[in-house]
């Protein structure tokens, strides 16, 4: 595939064929830096191994790409995120030959997904026929089939290294430096260098991609696992004013119970934080009796953060997952949309490599896809996690729904990502919903 590249290249007579095949502006570029270019070692080197770099790196390698994937981390181990995987990001999982691997952790499917808003409580089934359960496998069980997928597909994973810089030659980036614990540093070259490294991305800081609708930190939330406090397939989402939680089931017989109030309020809760997650539990009685007759199996992690769009692509590299587009996880979606921004941005820069598009009419695709897909989506998160009660319009709404299956399950689909809100909240269909209540 490599050398196959090589000779794409060096056939290429006009600037647009290098940029097309070598993912870079050679038009632009000194011969030396196009012999750098052809030099180097990798077609794709990915930062990062886990939601979105370990897929990237292995679909890319399943097209014959040679790709390096590095993360400072080794594998397994766990980060800090809850990790409910709605059914469309289970279908990636089922579409790459991953799916079974989850289930034979024995992590259990979630068939129900449950919204008490006080008054009145919404459950529905998420999924489709293709695939109808949601599920949410620790980080440590996760991550590692993710890597180990790489791994089999051919792609060098490089465990314990650290990016420090990213080497670039004029404006186009061309490759790392890293080193590995304790390690001197190392340069590896690549024809695109992907950023996979998360909300803190080495690659998006040293490129400074545009940033756009950006929110500031909006939820505070803390998280453990229980157990004896059996949910039985449900994930259930508890919305009082100014307070959210939810709960699932998740590896080893363990309940994940997440929760918090909006960020204004973390100052002055952190000191105690325990006690006011404990004290919103019971803000719905019957689980605060349940959590209090289960056992707490770890330590609380929290967290808060910041929402963002970033341009995923420019000369020589590329950004999935949190690198390039962030929003707060009380909907939970960062792991699904990692997982099909891995499949478009793996898409893109085949279509690049192979010749078959410019690099930046495909990557610009990507972005487009990204940002209509993800859109309605940030807003509605970003709306949901102010914890504001539900307007007026929308309590008569969702009070509609609960007394018609059919509307329930279609708001468990919109939460799940399987049904738009822009469908969902349509005249149409509301006016649907209020003739259906009974
Ligand atoms: C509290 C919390 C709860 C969440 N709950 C959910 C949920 O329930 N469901 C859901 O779908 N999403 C959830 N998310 C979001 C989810 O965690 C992320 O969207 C997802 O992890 C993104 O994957 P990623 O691969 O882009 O980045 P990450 O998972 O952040 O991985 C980035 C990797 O890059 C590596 N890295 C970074 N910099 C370097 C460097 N310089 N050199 C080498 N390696 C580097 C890191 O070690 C890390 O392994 C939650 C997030 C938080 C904070």
């Amino acid at each position: 595939m490599w050398l196959l590249h090589r000779c794409s290249l060096w056939r290429a007579t006009k600037p647009i064929n290098c940029w097309d095949n070598c993912g870079t502006k050679f038009g632009r570029l000194s011969f030396e830096v196009i012999k750098k270019l052809t030099d180097t070692k990798y077609d794709a080197i990915v930062i990062g191994a886990r939601c979105g770099g370990s897929p990237t790196a292995m679909l890319l390698a399943r097209k014959g790409y040679k790709v390096l994937v590095v993360d400072r981390a080794t594998f397994p181990s766990d980060t800090i995120s809850t990790h409910l995987i709605h059914p469309p990001g289970v279908l990636a999982l089922k579409n790459w030959d991953l799916l079974e691997r989850v289930t034979a952790t024995g992590c259990p499917p979630i068939d129900t997904y449950s919204f008490d808003f006080g008054p009145l409580t919404i459950s529905g089934a998420p999924g489709t026929k293709e695939c109808p359960v949601a599920y949410g496998p620790r980080r440590t069980v996760l991550d590692k089939i993710l890597v180990d997928a790489a791994a089999e597909a051919g792609a060098e994973v490089r465990e314990a290294f650290t990016v420090t810089d990213i080497l670039t030659e004029g404006d186009t980036v061309v490759g790392i430096r890293g080193h590995s614990r304790g390690g001197e540093p190392v340069d590896e070259h690549a024809r695109v260098v992907i950023g996979a490294d998360g909300r803190n991305s080495t690659l998006a800081k040293a490129v400074d991609p545009d940033e756009y609708n950006q929110k500031p930190p909006i939820l505070a939330a803390y998280y453990s696992y229980w157990s004896d406090l059996p949910v039985d397939g449900r994930f259930e989402v508890y919305s009082r004013p100014h307070r959210g939680f939810a709960a699932w089931p998740t590896n080893d017989g363990l309940t994940l119970v997440v929760g918090g109030w909006p960020y204004a309020e973390f100052e002055q809760n952190k000191s105690d934080f325990e006690g006011h997650f404990m004290k919103m539990l019971d803000l719905a009685p019957a689980f605060g009796d349940r959590i209090r007759a289960a056992k707490r199996e770890e330590r609380f992690a929290g967290a808060a953060v910041y929402n963002y769009f970033r341009k995923p692509f420019g000369p020589g590299w590329a950004l999935v997952g949190d690198a390039g587009y962030n929003k707060d996880f009380i909907t939970a979606f960062g792991i699904t949309d990692a997982f099909q921004q891995a499949d478009q941005c793996a898409k893109a820069l085949h279509e690049s490599m192979s010749g078959e598009r410019l690099f930046d009419e495909a990557m610009g695709e990507y972005q487009r896809k990204r940002d209509e897909h993800a859109m309605p989506m940030y807003e509605m998160t970003c709306d949901i996690a102010t914890l504001e009660p539900p307007p007026p319009e929308l309590q008569q709404l969702l009070g509609a729904a609960s007394r018609s299956q059919e509307a329930m399950d279609q708001f468990a689909r919109v939460n799940a990502g399987v049904m738009s809100p822009a469908e969902f909240f349509s005249e149409e269909n509301a006016s649907r919903i209020f003739a259906n209540a009974h």
